[in-house]
């Protein structure tokens, strides 16, 4: 098939941007999807079942204004309608990343969202929704998600499950997910708490065997 020089370019970069969420470990197994609008309303997104390490540009599924695959035999992302939920609601939106980065999953298992501590989440990341729990690739999750996009922020945090954002350019998508990662793996280093009394800490410090093991290993 052949495809215009737009089309081109967005799919080469959707593959650039999928190994560099793969490179940062935002991304394992099969996990997370991308998703391009064209200028004419069309959607690229990237397939059902494939890692984003090895993703090619021809791997990437086209679809019509109406959501339904150009190709018949092709499978997009089981997560298609959370992005096509998020472009009906935000019209800025030109890119949707949808990872599922370990620290930012971690605090939704808390219930809650990550705090911004650090001075780039503080100024770059700006507002985080939360959205709760509903089954993955689910018309409850899309609907969800829409309606926490639609308020104006351009990254939620899904309860037990990952993160998207959107963005008018796919570099900015990718930096507020990276952005996000980081405060939330930071946030969650500041909460270890050592015993002051060094006697205490020795103590922590030996496995179930006694084996002397490195500090911080109780996290929680
Ligand atoms: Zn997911």
């Amino acid at each position: 098939m052949e495809w215009g020089e737009a089309e081109r370019a967005l799919r080469a970069e959707m593959v650039d941007c999928a190994r560099r969420l793969w490179q940062r470990g935002l991304v394992t197994g099969s996990s997370g999807n991308i998703s391009a609008k064209m200028e004419d309303g069309a959607i690229l997104v990237t397939p059902s079942g494939r890692s984003l390490e090895r993703l090619r540009e021809s791997d990437i599924v086209h679809l019509r204004h109406d959501g339904t695959p150009l190709l018949a035999a092709a499978r997009p992302s089981s997560e298609l309608p959370l992005h096509l939920s998020a472009y009906r609601v935000r019209p800025d939106a030109k890119y949707i990343v949808h990872t599922h980065p370990t620290a930012c999953v971690t605090w939704s298992l808390r219930g809650r969202l990550f705090p911004r501590v650090t001075v780039g989440a503080m100024e770059s990341l700006g507002a985080v929704g939360w959205v709760p729990y509903a089954p993955a690739g689910s018309a409850k999750l899309a609907d969800s998600a829409a309606e926490i996009f639609a308020r104006g922020v351009d990254a939620i945090l899904m309860e037990r499950h990952g993160l998207s954002t959107l963005a008018a350019t796919l570099e900015r998508a990718f930096i507020l997910t990276d952005l996000a990662e980081e405060s939330a793996r930071i946030a969650l280093g500041s909460t270890l708490s050592l015993p002051t009394d060094p006697s205490e800490q020795g103590k922590r410090n030996l496995g179930d065997e006694g084996v002397p093991m490195p500090p911080h290993r109780a996290i929680f």
